[in-house]
């Protein structure tokens, strides 16, 4: 929450814009509407050999917990190519043969977490400055109680799920507080 205008640094103030129907933070000045919308986080599963690689994470929230290399996508890259930029940046992992798999609704917290699956190039990875470490598990030494977050749970529980039954279903799921319980669909 904002409370002074990034256009000309004057206070803003919450209420509905003309021909709105919700408060916004706006500027008092000039009139600029600072619009908050749900954020993109992207990530992948990337398989070496019949492991996945997670990364321990360094940083808050969850330090020092387990994940899929994952992050906020920025401006003016693909969510592929999101997806990749955070596997180099938390791994130093290259992905290859990259393709949907889940996409989760988490609107407890404005965000959309969407997965791609793919291979780990040439199976060398290292941490980069957000991990403490990385490395690579087999499906029986998944690290499920030290995971950092649900959407990371759920996307390795459909991606062994899948890989058992022969066949990769990309997925989209609605989790989190107001969702009261976890939906699943097969896109
Ligand atoms: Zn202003």
């Amino acid at each position: 929450m904002i409370s002074f205008c990034p256009q000309c640094g004057h206070p803003t103030h919450q209420r509905i814009p003309a021909g709105d129907n919700r408060k916004r933070n706006v500027c008092g000045t000039c009139g600029y509407i600072h619009y908050e919308n749900p954020r993109l986080v992207l990530g992948a599963v990337l398989e070496w050999q019949g492991d996945i690689l997670l990364c321990r994470r360094a940083i808050e929230p969850r330090a020092g917990l387990w994940t899929l290399p994952a992050g906020f996508m920025e401006n003016g890259e693909s969510s592929e190519d999101a997806a990749a930029r955070e596997s180099r940046e938390e791994a130093h992992a290259h992905a290859d043969q990259m393709r949907l798999f889940t996409f989760i609704d988490v609107p407890a917290i404005d965000q959309v977490h969407v997965f791609y699956r793919g291979i780990l190039r040439d199976g060398r990875h290292s941490p980069g400055e957000e991990s403490l470490e990385t490395a690579l598990f087999s499906e029986a030494r998944i690290p499920w109680s030290q995971l950092a977050f649900q959407t990371v749970r759920l996307t390795l529980e459909h991606y062994f799920e899948d890989r058992r039954a022969g066949e990769f279903k990309p997925r989209r799921l609605l989790t989190g507080k107001r969702a009261k319980r976890l939906v699943r669909w097969t896109v």
